[in-house]
């Protein structure tokens, strides 16, 4: 018996020979609103995945409509019991026909730029089989530490509900909260803080079934090496149903930013020691007017947030950066304004749901550079938008182009992390954004050039991509990125002997010549 997508997540149920989905159905991501204001537009589900025509075939897309896939079936179990019970009807039926399983991937809310949730084909052309936990959500196990939550849970229900709880993550989270917990820690989601990684490398304990149904509990000290494997990695480890998280209670937050316009005494002088400075700082570059806009954020007491006068509304309700018309017609975009307020934690780090709104081009690189190294690689990676403008005829580089420096601390308890075996990297993320809220996405070829001009710069410094972000395919000059993907596909072999949940772009990129298994 297998749970199949309908219309707006009402689970269908039906009993197919084989244990497959085919009624005709939809799948939608639906998180809380992120609107506030009464006149705000009603709050609209996306749909992830739906029945494309009369054939009933798939068709699901990402976020940002870049990266579409046609799976043969989407299942979507209620429980971890029936997921297990799924994976186990499906191998058990393998076995008794001889007729190899097909592929399959976890999709959480498709918010990849890379197409990580995408099913490989089976060997006879056969799509592949998306599993979708959505229904895997809420807090199943909460103390004055540590909260226990189901993979498919969104970032902004948890903060919901931890908050009704009076505690919120004690983990600083990325840009945006309309992602699950599930493919959050799989591709290691971050924000800013030069002392902290990724969320998954707070993980210490999570749930995985194996591709064959069988349930595994994995914590650091039972299962290092595992854990090391599993706590991100991008959905090709085994199926992730719940895991812990820290928490502590409620405190409050100042948060500034402001404009520099001479660039080069903000990259020499006053970057390093904002650095210094501040445990939790970023900064944003727009390459057409050369103005940087550094932006940090430090507890306070209530009275210091209030202070402030800026409290916390969605990106979209922010007049102030809204008159900003120098940068586009809603002034500053929505990815420049996901933290410009100052609020009690649950809302200071949730008030960017979802940025749908403005839909954007993102890909990041990792890099691990000293202060020199970061303005020369700043100022090459400007060099090559200038250049990439002038053989468009412009004079200067998109308005819509925004480079964001961030910082994350590495560390060796994830296998796959890009800042793998470094105590600090900058992660040097670049956005192309539609001109206008709901406007269309730039041409592709505008953003695969500008990108380029980056990738190329930060690639001559070691730098590793962001695996839910957009890099090119480009197989790098060091296998694997100098990251240890042949221990990771050892530790995974256990949970997914067959390569079902393999991902082609990582194969084709990460394990050429590393002399890791390929499918
Ligand atoms: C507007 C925007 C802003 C963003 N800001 C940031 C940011 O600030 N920092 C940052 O680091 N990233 C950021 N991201 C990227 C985001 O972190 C990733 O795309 C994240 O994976 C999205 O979660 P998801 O639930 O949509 O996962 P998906 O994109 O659907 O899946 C990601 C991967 O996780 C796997 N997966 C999902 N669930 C499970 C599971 N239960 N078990 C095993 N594997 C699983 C999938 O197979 C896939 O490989 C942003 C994305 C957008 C669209």
């Amino acid at each position: 018996m297998v749970a199949v997508a309908a219309a707006n997540n009402q689970a269908q149920t039906c009993n197919t020979p084989n244990g497959l989905a085919t009624a005709p159905k939809a799948l939608y991501v639906d998180v809380p609103q992120e609107q506030e204001a009464p006149d705000a537009p009603a709050h609209q589900p996306r749909l992830l995945c739906a029945a494309a025509n009369s054939s009933q075939e798939w068709s699901c897309s990402n976020w940002a409509g870049t990266v579409s896939w046609a799976p043969s079936s989407v299942v979507v179990p209620a429980s971890e019991a029936e997921l297990a019970a799924f994976l186990q009807a499906s191998a058990a039926a393998a076995a008794a026909s001889g007729v190899p399983r097909p592929p399959m991937k976890v999709v959480g809310f498709a918010h990849s730029w890379a197409g990580l949730y995408t099913p490989a084909n089976a060997s006879d052309g056969t799509p592949g089989i998306t599993l979708a936990l959505h229904k895997l959500s809420g807090i199943t196990k909460v103390t004055d530490t540590h909260v226990e939550v189901l993979a498919g849970t969104s970032f902004a229900q948890l903060f919901q509900d931890l908050a009704a709880l009076n505690l919120t993550l004690a983990w600083p989270p990325g840009g945006i909260q309309g992602l699950t917990v599930g493919g959050a820690v799989s591709v290691g989601f971050h924000g800013s803080q030069m002392s902290v990684g990724g969320v998954s490398s707070v993980v210490q304990s999570l749930r995985l079934l194996d591709t064959s149904g069988n349930t595994h509990d994995l914590d650091d000290s039972s299962n290092p090496d595992a854990m090391r494997a599993a706590r991100m990695a991008l959905g090709m480890c085994g199926i992730i149903t719940r895991v812990q998280l820290p928490v502590s209670s409620e405190f409050h937050l100042r948060r500034r930013r402001w404009r520099v316009d001479d660039s080069d005494a903000f990259l020499d002088y006053q970057l390093p020691q904002l650095k210094q400075q501040y445990d939790r700082f970023h900064w944003y570059l727009h390459p057409e007017t050369a103005t940087s806009w550094p932006m940090y954020w430090e507890p306070a007491t209530a009275a210091e947030s209030a202070a402030e006068g800026r409290s916390c509304r969605t990106a979209a309700e922010q007049w102030e950066d809204a008159q900003e018309k120098e940068f586009g017609v809603d002034g500053l975009p929505l990815i420049m304004r996901w933290d410009n307020c100052s609020d009690i934690s649950s809302r200071s780090l949730t008030h960017a749901i979802d940025m749908e709104q403005q839909p954007l081009w993102n890909g990041e690189y990792y890099v691990a550079l000293d202060d020199a190294g970061e303005a020369a690689a700043t100022r090459a990676i400007l060099e090559g938008f200038q250049a990439v403008a002038e053989s468009r005829g412009l004079s200067k580089p998109s308005t819509h182009l925004w480079l964001h420096v961030r910082y994350v601390g590495g560390d060796t308890s994830s296998l796959l992390n890009p800042c793998y075996g470094s105590a600090t990297c900058a992660a040097f993320e670049l956005g192309l954004v539609a001109p206008a809220m709901d406007a269309e996405l730039p041409p592709w070829d505008e953003w695969a050039a500008y990108f380029g001009a980056m990738e190329k710069v930060l690639r001559g410094y070691n730098g590793r991509p962001h695996h839910a972000k957009y890099y090119t395919a480009e197989v790098p000059s060091q296998p694997g990125f100098g990251l240890p993907v042949e221990q990771f596909r050892r530790e995974c072999a256990r949970f997914d002997p067959q390569r079902l949940l393999r991902n082609e772009r990582f194969d084709a990129v990460f394990l050429a010549g590393t002399g890791a298994q390929q499918a």
